[in-house]
């Protein structure tokens, strides 16, 4: 692995590089061994750039939004963390869609929404993440998803090409994507909304943010709902119904206000967190013959 050579290269294109980059700084679960380099690109030709370098060098490459819905080892990330920092990009109306620099947090882009009287993302304004990730899992919450609204995203592929892919070929379904399979970065999206009264779109998202207080953890570090929504179930009901509440492993513990939530309850590590969700998965299924399916994407050395 050549990381100095990467670490140089993509300093030279203006990227910003770290080493020894602590992963649990960087992600909402506050865990998580260091990374042995982060760079952070701030356009998508970077992000093309650092791709085709890590192909050429031989180093790996693992992409990060906001770190809101991953788990990573205690052992850290071998090899090269990528970001795109969307601090200096802003949301814009272009032929009645509104486009989006993916690294922009999802909230900002509801905001925009909102103050141009744009409705269909009011489901997104509680969600932690960038509008990249959002894209990428599907994000959704309160009968809305990214699917609903989406026209368009355009990612850097492996092959060192971006491409735009329509709604269709994202093939997005419940906190899925095409994205994980070809393993494309997503560097732009483009949104169609519909035009409602500012006010009332406001009104919608502080009613969700205010269930999300009301309902959620929010005063712990996590990853959100650590499981998916096993088909005609609830994974925190479930739980729940096990007598889990509360339930916990070293520092991870099943949440008491949302059993669906695994948190950080104080110095939790990675394999807390594994051993727990693992034991619950366990009980689950033989409670109720239900299998539990991870959504947190856990990344790094087992
Ligand atoms: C308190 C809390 C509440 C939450 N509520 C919800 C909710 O209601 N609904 C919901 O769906 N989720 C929820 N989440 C989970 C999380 O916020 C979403 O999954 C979010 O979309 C992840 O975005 P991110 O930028 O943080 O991605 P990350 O967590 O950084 O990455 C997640 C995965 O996406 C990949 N990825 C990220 N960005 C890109 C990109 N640009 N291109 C390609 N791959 C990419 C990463 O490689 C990784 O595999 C919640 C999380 C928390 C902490």
């Amino acid at each position: 692995m050549s990381l100095e050579r990467l670490a140089n290269l993509s300093r030279s294109i203006g990227c910003d590089v770290k080493e020894y980059a602590n992963m649990s700084e960087l992600t909402s679960f506050r865990i998580g061994g260091p990374a042995d380099l982060l760079i952070t690109a701030d356009n998508p030709e970077q992000v093309l750039q650092v791709r085709r370098f890590c192909a050429e060098l031989g180093v790996p490459l693992l992409f990060i939004g906001n770190g809101t819905n991953l788990l990573v080892s205690d052992k850290g990330i071998r090899g090269a963390v990528l970001r795109l920092d969307g601090k200096n990009a802003k949301p814009e109306i272009r032929d009645g869609l509104v486009l989006c620099h993916a690294g922009v947090p999802l909230k900002t882009l509801c905001r925009f929404a909102r103050d141009n009287g744009l409705s269909g993302l009011e489901f997104g304004y509680g969600i932690p993440g960038t509008v990249g990730g959002a894209v990428y899992m599907n994000a959704g919450a309160y009968g809305g998803q990214v699917s609903d609204v989406i026209v368009w995203a355009d990612a850097v592929f492996p092959d060192g090409e971006i491409k735009r892919l329509s709604r269709d070929e994202m093939q997005l379904g419940y906190r899925k994507s095409a994205f994980m399979e070809s393993k494309a970065i997503v560097v732009a999206a483009a949104f169609k909304l519909n035009p409602d009264d500012p006010k009332a779109i406001g009104g919608r998202m502080e009613e969700f943010m205010r269930l999300r207080r009301e309902k959620q953890p929010l005063e712990y570090p996590s990853a959100g709902s650590f499981f998916k929504r096993p088909e005609g179930h609830f994974a925190g009901a479930l739980i729940d119904n096990c007598g889990l509440r509360g339930f916990s492993v070293g520092g991870a513990q099943v949440s008491s206000k949302h059993c669906g939530f695994i948190i950080n309850a104080g110095n939790a590590t990675c394999s807390d967190v594994l051993s727990l969700a693992e034991k619950v998965a366990d009980i689950v299924y033989s409670k109720f013959g239900v299998k539990l399916e991870r959504e947190v994407c856990f990344v790094g050395e087992e």
